[in-house]
């Protein structure tokens, strides 16, 4: 079968190679679609602490069951249409026995330990069967489509537990892809006004199609004096960071409004994690700093609804959709920032 291989950090193709085994406990799928993230752009480009090379990653993950193993005993049955999100908790870990599972502090990865879905087919192991994210893709539902399930669902946690709603102003600072489901989901949470913030022309031009209330280029503009002056001097009820810059944290801190609440939603490079944050500030303006990731099941389900119903328009988001022979095209327009969202499929 087809698969894309990560040689060493940078070089990357598709490649034949042998078709994986059905785990005795586990699935065997047909990858229908698969999506490219950010997280992915850069394991492609620099490795991953977590990935042993040469491998195949790919964690937005569409595919139908053509096999079960032979100890299986769950639900699904060959021909079903499942979405497939990585994360596999523990379940013995305090949080997991607790049932916050989003704070499981021993989960694995799909398209870490075990390869992922940037392939003709996967393999589902027993332990994603048992304590994993999958859900069945309904009838009706594009798999293509349900393969932003699973970067909604840290959106969805992300948001939750910053408690956007009825008369938010919202500035999102980084309009990928990440941003963008944030825009749309800050809207449904019942938000205001968002505002969204980059320093890529590009980017703030491909986020017009859903209609932010307000843009900043911050390399024209200060990005905290606009937020400001758009506030009545006041600042913002919630910023949530969706990026990975760490000096966004700094301006965060700066243009939240008192009692703001200030979504840390992206990772830091190593070398850039502690910003000059002023925590006085932080002190007297009653701040909440909250950050994420990943994500409950429970989120992962709501995500799937919101994609299911429409309310999330996932035609809309995913920008190109790219045969996976293709690979390397589809990725390097992700890592020009020439795309929102590409997702890859492979032929039936
Ligand atoms: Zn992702
Ligand atoms: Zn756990």
């Amino acid at each position: 079968m087809q698969a894309v291989i990560i040689e060493e950090p940078g070089i990357y193709r598709v490649r034949e190679i042998q078709y994986p085994v059905c785990p005795e406990e586990g699935l065997l799928i047909k990858v229908l679609a698969c999506g490219l993230c950010g997280s992915d752009l850069r394991t492609l480009r620099s490795g991953h602490h977590r990935v042993k090379l040469p491998f195949t990653i790919g964690h937005e993950v569409s595919g139908r069951v053509v096999e079960t193993g032979k100890k299986y005993t769950g639900p699904w049955k060959p021909g079903w249409n499942l979405a497939i999100s990585p994360v596999v908790y523990c379940n013995e870990c305090n949080f997991c026995q607790d049932g916050v599972f989003e704070l499981c502090s021993d989960y694995r990865e799909l398209a870490q330990t075990w390869p992922g879905g940037f392939a003709e087919y996967m393999a589902v192991p027993a332990e994603a069967v048992l304590n994993g994210t999958i859900q069945e893709i309904p009838e009706g539902t594009d798999p293509v489509h349900a393969t932003i399930v699973e970067p909604l669902s840290s959106c969805v946690n992300a948001q939750e537990k910053g408690n956007v709603g009825l008369g938010d102003t919202v500035v999102i600072i980084g309009t990928g892809p990440i941003g963008t489901l944030h825009l749309q989901l800050a809207r449904l949470r019942g938000a205001r006004r968002v505002i969204v913030a980059d320093i890529d022309d590009k980017r703030l031009e491909m986020i017009k199609e859903f209609h932010p209330d307000m843009l900043i280029n911050p390399t024209e503009t200060g990005l905290v004096e606009k937020v400001m002056e758009a506030t009545g001097g006041y600042g913002a009820d919630v910023v949530i960071a969706a990026n990975s810059v760490s000096q966004t944290l700094v301006q965060a801190v700066e243009m939240a409004k008192k009692g703001g609440r200030i979504l840390l939603f992206g990772g830091m490079p190593k070398d850039q994690s502690r910003p000059q944050v002023d925590m006085n500030t932080v002190h007297y303006n009653a701040l909440h700093l909250l950050g994420t990731t990943i994500f409950a099941p429970r989120h992962n389900r709501i995500a799937m609804q919101l994609v299911v119903s429409g309310k999330i328009d996932a035609g809309k988001f995913i920008s190109h959709i790219f045969p996976l022979e293709d690979f390397e095209e589809g990725a390097r327009l992700a890592l020009e920032g020439r795309a929102r969202k590409v997702v890859f499929v492979s032929g039936s």
